[in-house]
């Protein structure tokens, strides 16, 4: 895939054992920080995925480090964007309509979650997971022997003169209440922080406490991590799951059969449909994005853009940037959608006075998991004694993934931790 083709793929033939403690099923952010977490806490620890590492939507992302976005999506304003993402194949948010159950029910349970006070509430089950992660990157930054690019400057919103600075008052307002206000900036001072700016650009704000990092190279820091310290991985192994694994966690790898000790499921938006057996129904569906890597690096930005008009972002590294963005709830359908891909060409060639390298930026999409009513789905499955799930955290899993992998291993170890784990828990579906 063009987007990770930096990711060197974990090519070693793993000889399956036939017990472990914990069996993880799914290597994207969640799974590898999952595994890393358990096998640091002493128990042996197979990683398998059906395709490879970062094969899912923890590749090509924008690699935005924010616990300014604990806000959901599910909010009262959202209702009115509803006609639009509808009926405009080329809105920011699109959804095309199915009438199965599990779409049916998915749209039900959002529908019901966007009320004010679900918001405080998903909200804060949000922070919580965001402050402590981006206190553990720090460290990570620290521990880990390879760099992810790992910086600390901070995430600039910008919008064009359309957005008034009233417009950003309400959301000022609810990052101040959650202690993560932004800093209002004038147009002199936004372009004396990103010379890349374009005219267009009117008004905007700088989240101080938000960093960002290499979601490839990320990846790769974690897998030989895993690697070093013990985790087996296993690639092109799907796992399916049955009734049967309400009681009994021997599972079939391979064609062997494992018997792990817990079972733990961090496959992203694919989820629901391994724990269809186990779960009746989880509301989890596909959040596809899109993004364009250009190869070559941008002068005159050193900290993500969002760009509020368009629905979209900018990332700069030390050697590419990437304009990432779109969500289309259309169900997992794989193929890359040209009026997207132009939309963020658009936004990219507004919002940078020369955005380089784009004629060349690789495409790519991926599937977010959107959980219903904003929260990530984070516990015990409901009525087996081993099965877990970490899955669900839409837009913010890379934010969010070192402490939804430090409350893991808590739950499977039966130690604890700081983390409220309530907020997550999977029985709310039930
Ligand atoms: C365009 C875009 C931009 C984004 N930008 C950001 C950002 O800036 N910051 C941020 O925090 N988040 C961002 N996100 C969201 C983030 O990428 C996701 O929330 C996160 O990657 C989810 O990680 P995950 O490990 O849960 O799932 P995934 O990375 O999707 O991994 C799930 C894995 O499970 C495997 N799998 C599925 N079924 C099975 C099975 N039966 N057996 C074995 N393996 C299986 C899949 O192959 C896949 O590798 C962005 C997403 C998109 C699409």
């Amino acid at each position: 895939m063009p987007a990770t083709s930096e990711l060197a793929k974990n090519d070693q033939q793993l000889k399956l054992p036939s017990t472990c403690d914990a069996l993880i099923i799914g290597a994207g952010v969640i799974g590898l920080m999952s595994a890393i977490r358990l096998r640091e806490a002493g128990l042996s620890v197979v990683l398998c995925d059906q395709k490879h590492i970062g094969a899912g939507s923890s590749s090509g992302n924008m690699g935005m480090i924010t616990p300014s976005h604990a806000p959901p999506l599910t909010r009262p304003q959202t209702i009115a964007l509803l006609p639009k993402a509808l009926l405009s194949p080329s809105a920011p948010v699109r959804i095309k309509m199915r009438f199965n159950r599990q779409f049916l029910g998915f749209a039900a349970r959002f529908l019901r979650s966007c009320t004010n006070a679900h918001f405080q509430h998903a909200a804060s089950a949000c922070h919580q997971l965001l402050i402590r992660s981006r206190a553990l990157y720090e460290e990570l930054a620290e521990s880990l022997p390879d760099s992810f690019e790992w910086t600390t400057r901070g995430l600039l919103t910008v919008s064009s003169h359309s957005r008034s600075r009233q417009d950003f008052d309400q959301e000022v307002e609810w990052l101040n209440s959650l202690g993560i206000a932004p800093r209002w900036l004038s147009r002199d001072e936004m372009y004396a922080i990103a010379p890349a700016l374009s005219d267009n650009v009117a008004s905007g704000w700088l989240h101080e406490r938000d960093a960002h990092l290499k979601p490839d190279r990320l990846l790769q820091a974690l897998l030989n991590r895993a690697l070093s310290i013990g985790v087996q991985i296993s690639d092109n192994t799907a796992v399916e799951l049955s009734k049967m694994h309400r009681t009994d966690t021997t599972v079939t790898l391979n064609r062997q059969p494992l018997r792990a000790g817990n079972i733990v499921v961090t496959a992203g938006a694919w989820t629901p449909a391994l724990l269809g057996n186990l779960m009746r129904h989880l509301p989890i569906e596909v959040g596809k994005g899109y993004s364009l890597t250009s190869p070559e690096p941008l002068p005159g930005l050193d900290r993500p853009l969002l760009l509020h008009d368009a629905s979209a972002a900018i990332t700069p590294w030390a050697s590419s940037w990437r304009v990432g963005g779109t969500m289309e709830f259309c169900g997992q359908d794989p193929s890359l959608n040209k009026v997207r891909l132009n939309a963020l060409r658009t936004a990219a060639n507004d919002a940078l006075k020369e955005p380089i390298g784009l004629e060349q930026a690789e495409p790519w999409a991926g599937f977010r998991p959107m959980s219903a009513d904003g929260i990530p789905v984070i516990g015990r499955v409901p009525g087996c004694q081993s099965v877990y799930v970490a899955a669900g955290h839409s837009m913010l899993g890379v934010s969010m993934a070192p402490a939804t992998a430090e409350l893991v291993s808590a739950l499977v170890c039966d130690t604890s931790t700081d983390i409220d784990p309530q907020p997550y828990d999977p029985t709310r579906f039930c």
